[in-house]
């Protein structure tokens, strides 16, 4: 229970691009490239575990721009003509390719990243795509002229490259759907039937992240105006509800989500975002553990996974590392306080019970603890898969 991750994205080291800055260039090319990138990954992967994070990832070390990665192996993107354009609703602006002919997988994209990254850990392992929706923000468009049309393309593309990636050993296949918090009637009309398509046949664990995005001033300008209560999710979760997609994540640290909006995931995983990306102060792990209380209020712990709000990318190496620590040591806290409260459920209360055993002993009598006791139970076996 109370499985730790992270939404996928860790800072690049600076021998690989430069820090602190999003869409940074590679500071190498060819096989030097490819070697930095893989020992960046090593260092992902061994700051994640010995952080204490249970779902790792490969911290996006292979990639420059979490939509535009996979493209590189798409025909119909020319990746020569790019435009700037407007995304997310003209929120900001980024130089994009354009579509110039219909989509299609034209090779395997990241398999050869997931061999490798699966060699190198024994946990479990997450892997995040962009989402369909989220792509065609993401492209200037010369050929389709129907945004869901485009989209169903491009997940049928992604559903060819999701399965091979689970053939590997992929434990969870993630979607990154900023989108979807901006398009809030798209994903009811087209949305989640393009996530449907991109997940068809996968039986690993699959997941979508939606997010108010990473912690640049064009977010946090726009988040400034979306008043005191941020209200996107209420829109969406209850088409991701009846969806077929197993993990949702949403965004819980320093943000206005109103907590009662989990309730309209019933039966999801939650992937709880208890880390904002947005602050470079790194949370202290009580600061975490309140957060990850507040969830369970709505959601049995092993429905919920403890997260990073968004991708970590832009933040600074040692900040992100420690606010991993932050993460699991937050989570810690909790699953003690669960298993002492389970274990002392477990086992009735007896009056003459022996005051030498310290473990059940510490109840203080008639101080209960406060909680809804159906919170405590899960509705279900978790679904994960784990390795480790
Ligand atoms: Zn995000």
């Amino acid at each position: 229970m109370l499985r730790t991750t992270i939404a996928g994205s860790l800072p690049k080291p600076q021998w690989l691009a430069e820090p602190e800055k999003l869409w940074a260039p590679w500071r190498l090319s060819g096989a030097e490239l490819e070697q930095a990138q893989r020992d960046a990954v090593l260092v992902a992967l061994k700051e994640q575990e010995a952080a204490g994070i249970d779902i790792v990832s490969d911290g996006e070390q292979f990639r420059q721009h979490f939509v535009h990665g996979f493209l590189a192996g798409v025909d119909g993107v020319d990746f020569q003509r790019r435009q700037r354009i407007g995304i997310r609703a003209n929120r900001y602006e980024a130089d994009c390719p354009t579509v110039t002919g219909p989509v299609r997988r034209r090779k395997p994209v990241h398999a050869e990243e997931v061999r490798f990254t699966r060699a190198h850990t024994t946990h479990a392992l997450k892997f995040t795509l962009p989402g369909p929706m989220t792509i065609v923000d993401t492209l200037a468009d010369e050929h389709y002229g129907d945004r869901a049309r485009m989209a169903m393309d491009f997940a049928r593309a992604l559903n060819e490259e999701a399965r091979e990636l689970e053939a590997l050993g992929v434990d969870f296949i993630q979607f990154d759907e900023p989108a979807f918090n901006v398009y809030l009637d798209d994903v009811e009309t087209w949305g989640v039937e393009a996530l449907h398509t991109a997940i068809s046949g996968l039986r690993c664990g699959t997941a979508v992240h939606i997010c108010y995005g990473y912690g640049i001033k064009a977010n946090t300008d726009w988040k400034r105006t979306l008043g005191s209560e941020w209200r996107q999710y209420e829109r969406i979760f209850p088409a991701l509800a009846k969806s077929r997609i197993g993990q949702v994540s949403l965004e819980c640290a320093g943000s206005r989500v109103p907590i009662g909006l989990l309730s309209l995931l019933e039966g999801k995983d939650l992937m709880v975002g208890v880390i904002d990306v947005a602050d470079p102060a790194v949370e202290s792990p009580e600061a975490v553990a309140a957060t990850i209380r507040t969830a369970l209020k709505v959601a049995p712990p092993e429905r919920v996974f403890p997260c990073t709000n968004c991708g970590m990318v832009p933040l600074a190496r040692d900040v992100a590392y420690e606010k991993l620590r932050a993460l699991a040591a937050g989570a810690a806290i909790v699953r003690g306080e669960l298993e002492k409260s389970r274990a002392r459920k477990a086992k009735p209360a007896r009056p003459q019970a022996s005051p030498a055993r310290k473990t059940a002993g510490r109840r203080k009598p008639g101080r209960r603890k406060p909680g809804r006791q159906s919170a405590a139970r899960p509705r279900k076996a978790p679904r994960a898969k784990g390795r480790g």
